[in-house]
């Protein structure tokens, strides 16, 4: 195409040049001819009057009236008329007349004429006499003009022989004529040609050629024409610069065409790159598929798509379960090898007609398009969650990891690639809520609990900064005697307008937002102080993994430990296994700087989560507590009561003491302690309660001892199990 242009171009260009090279030659051409052709004129003329200034040299002339008027003499005529026409440049033909016309004397070339002289004598030569003689030709006796005779054409002039002083003594029929021709030889015409550069210059027939100058006789008639060959000084300028003018054209053109083809592969090139920068800015490096920004291109393009031709768009958006764990116990190195395998066995799956992409660190989107893409996502996810029952093969190792998929569809492309991972994401956070391993679809709902969740946040934070946020205890007592020996701090929050709300609801939201820092730390101190109005009791207070992110952490503990005055030792840091099993080397730091100030800390839950003995062993807890689920197990079998007895059997021997949490029965309390727990927990010694009720209860200690001691009697009663 561009090519077609240029050419087109190219020739314009050559031939608006070549057009004004001929204007410019002809005008020059046309000029040389006006100046040769004003030349030549001039030249015709100054012929003429040459033959005219010569006649009056021979005619007003004393010696010459002397020898026509006073003594007649034809030698001397003949001598300086008739002689001087051999080989002259001024006269080649000279003759005599009477005043009747008659010749007297006449010669040619140095000859006499005899008998030829009719053939000089023409009607126009008598013509010019009969001007001269009827005196009709002005003041000076004299008449010219150019005539045709035998010997060809020439410039004619007739004169009257008279003295310089012009008075003749003799009456007019005595008058004496001469005639003079000068014939337009070819050797005439030849030295006028160099004497007026005119090349070629040649005599021909009356002609009305434009390099040519007519000559007419005085009768008005055209008897001749003097024609040159014209120099064209303009053709032979052009002729001259043409090849040069073609050579630049040449040049030019070729330099065109060059800049055409090396912009055209610097367009291509440039291009190029810029299409494998795209490429390479949308590509993730780990895994080779497309990265963020390229599923939102991607994502993009498809909705537009869709929304076109009224096709609907799905996106599923993967997390791997587990992967942080991986990652954290066998480094990045594995982490890098279990994304790319996952990555190649998500592609196999996935196939060639859906986009497939990491978003991130452990996570996927996978955007499918087409009439059944709905359908299609839905067996995609199956079979998704099903490729990660199996564990991965990474060289040596077999890791387990699982998938939690959110997925969203945009109807006719009517929700845009942003909104539709956003959509996508929380339906797979709702995977992730509901128990992992699965996939969920986008509901809207899912939005209004966002939302929901979002303004308890809130809430929470200025509950926090208001100090709305109270404690309460729950009485811890020993197994044995059931007398009260520690309590357990709880939080409380009465959200304003909302009523309570359970700790199972605002402890995870406050660990999502972060807020568990300050939460943590103002139940703490709300604990330690309350603790110096009890100097008898201990206290249990939780920590959360989270507050452990905090590097201030310890210090923040140990300045409130030092403002309440409180010692270490009387209290307890509750913690779950979450941490430790996500994090293990910095637990065991932060474990290590709170048992430097004194600190003891309980393994909390144990049986609601992996629960494993290794934990207790490797982190040297100091106590642990049995989970709630495990306690109210008891009551379904022997089964449950020999795995407690185990469980409890295995920490003693490490020397670790046992409290059971969730003690609701007689039953289970009698259970537990046979089975070794030194402490009890739950709502049959006491609910969690304000600090005066715990007063109180300090006040009656019998009450607790009554009911052991009743709890023991019914024992040994039912068989001595307690015994
Ligand atoms: P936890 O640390 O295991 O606390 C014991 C929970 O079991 C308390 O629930 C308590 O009311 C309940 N409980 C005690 N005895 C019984 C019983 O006999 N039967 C039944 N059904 N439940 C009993 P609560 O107060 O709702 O707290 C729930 C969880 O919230 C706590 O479990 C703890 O993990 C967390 N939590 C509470 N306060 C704090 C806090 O200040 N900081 C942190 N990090 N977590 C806290
Ligand atoms: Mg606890
Ligand atoms: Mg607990």
């Amino acid at each position: 195409m561009l090519l077609v242009v240029f050419a087109t171009m190219a020739m314009m260009v050559a031939s608006i040049v070549m057009t004004a090279l001929d204007r410019v030659a002809s005008y020059a051409n046309h000029l040389d001819e006006e100046r040769s052709r004003e030349t030549l004129v001039g030249a015709v003329q100054t012929f003429e009057h040459q033959l005219g200034a010569t006649l009056l040299d021979y005619t007003a002339w004393d010696d010459a009236a002397a020898n026509a008027y006073d003594h007649p003499d034809m030698a001397w005529m003949i001598s300086n008329f008739g002689d001087m026409t051999f080989d002259s440049d001024l006269f080649d033909v000279a003759i005599v007349l009477d005043a009747k016309g008659r010749p007297q004397m006449a010669y040619s070339d140095g000859q006499p004429l005899e008998g030829r002289v009719t053939g000089y004598l023409t009607p126009a030569l008598m013509g010019l006499f009969d001007t001269v003689q009827s005196g009709k030709s002005g003041l000076v006796p004299q008449a010219l003009g150019f005539i045709r005779t035998q010997k060809g054409i020439g410039s004619a002039g007739v004169a009257l022989i008279r003295p310089k002083s012009g008075e003749i003594s003799q009456p007019r029929e005595n008058y004496v004529y001469l005639a003079f021709i000068r014939h337009l030889s070819s050797s005439t015409v030849e030295r006028l040609s160099e004497a007026y550069v005119l090349p070629g210059l040649v005599l021909v027939p009356p002609s009305t050629n434009k390099t040519s100058v007519t000559i007419s006789a005085p009768s008005g008639e055209a008897i001749a024409s003097l024609a040159w060959t014209p120099r064209a000084p303009g053709d032979q300028s052009r002729e001259q610069v043409k090849p040069l003018i073609k050579a630049a054209l040449v040049i030019v053109t070729i330099y065109a065409l060059l800049l055409v083809v090396i912009g055209n592969a610097e367009m291509r090139r440039v291009r190029r790159d810029e299409a494998n920068a795209v490429k390479l800015a949308q590509t993730d490096r780990l895994s080779g598929l497309l990265n963020r920004a390229g599923l939102n291109q991607l994502l993009e393009d498809t909705v537009r798509h869709g929304r076109d031709v009224g096709e609907d768009v799905v996106l599923l958006y993967l997390d791997l379960d587990g992967f942080k764990e991986i990652n954290d116990a066998y480094g990045h190195a594995t982490g890098d090898r279990l994304i790319r395998a996952v990555a190649a066995g998500l592609a196999v799956l996935v196939g060639e007609g859906a986009g497939l992409a990491r978003i991130g660190g452990d996570e996927f989107g996978i955007v499918l398009t087409g009439q059944d893409a709905q359908a299609r996502a839905y067996t995609l996810a199956t079979s998704i969650i099903a490729f990660f029952d199996e564990p991965v093969l990474l060289g040596e190792r077999t890791v387990v990891v699982g998938c939690s998929i959110g997925i969203c569809v945009s109807e006719g492309g009517q929700v845009d690639g942003s909104e539709l991972t956003r959509r996508a994401d929380m339906a797979m956070y709702s995977s992730k809520d509901g128990g992992r391993g699965r996939w969920t679809l986008y509901d809207p709902r899912m939005d209004e609990e966002r939302e929901t969740r979002n303004q308890m946040e809130i809430d929470l934070r200025s509950a926090i900064a208001r100090g709305e946020i109270t404690v309460v205890y729950q009485p811890v007592v020993d197994a044995k005697t059931f007398s009260l020996v520690s309590v357990e701090a709880l939080a409380r929050w009465t959200r304003k307008g909302h009523g309570p709300v359970s700790p199972d609801v605002f402890i995870p939201i406050a660990e999502a937002s972060g807020l568990i820092d300050q939460l943590g730390l103002c139940v703490l101190s709300q604990a330690l102080r309350q603790l110096s109005h009890w100097p008898d009791l201990k206290l249990s207070v939780n920590v959360s993994p989270g507050q452990f992110r905090d590097p201030a952490f310890v210090d923040r503990v140990a300045d409130l430990f030092e403002e309440a005055n409180i010692e270490p030792g009387r209290v307890v840091l509750e913690m779950t296994e979450t941490y430790f099993i996500q994090s293990p080397d910095r637990a065991r730091l932060a474990l290590e700087r709170l048992k430097a100030l004194g600190l003891r800390i309980a393994l909390d839950d144990f049986g609601a989560g992996f629960s494993s003995v290794g934990y207790l062993r490797q982190f040297g807890f100091d106590r642990m507590k049995i989970d709630r689920s495990l306690v109210q197990s008891l009551d379904r079998g022997h089964r449950a009561v020999e795995m407690l007895q185990a469980t409890v059997a295995l920490a003693r021997s490490l020397g670790i003491p046992v409290t059971a949490e969730g003690v609701e029965t007689e039953q289970q309390a009698v259970i537990l302690r046979l089975a070794g727990c030194d402490q009890l927990q739950g709502y049959l010694f006491g609910r969690p309660q304000t600090p005066r009720e715990i007063g109180e209860l300090m006040l009656r200690p019998m009450e607790l001892r009554a009911k052991a001691a009743e709890l023991a009697f019914a024992a040994s009663r039912d068989g001595g199990v307690l015994v």
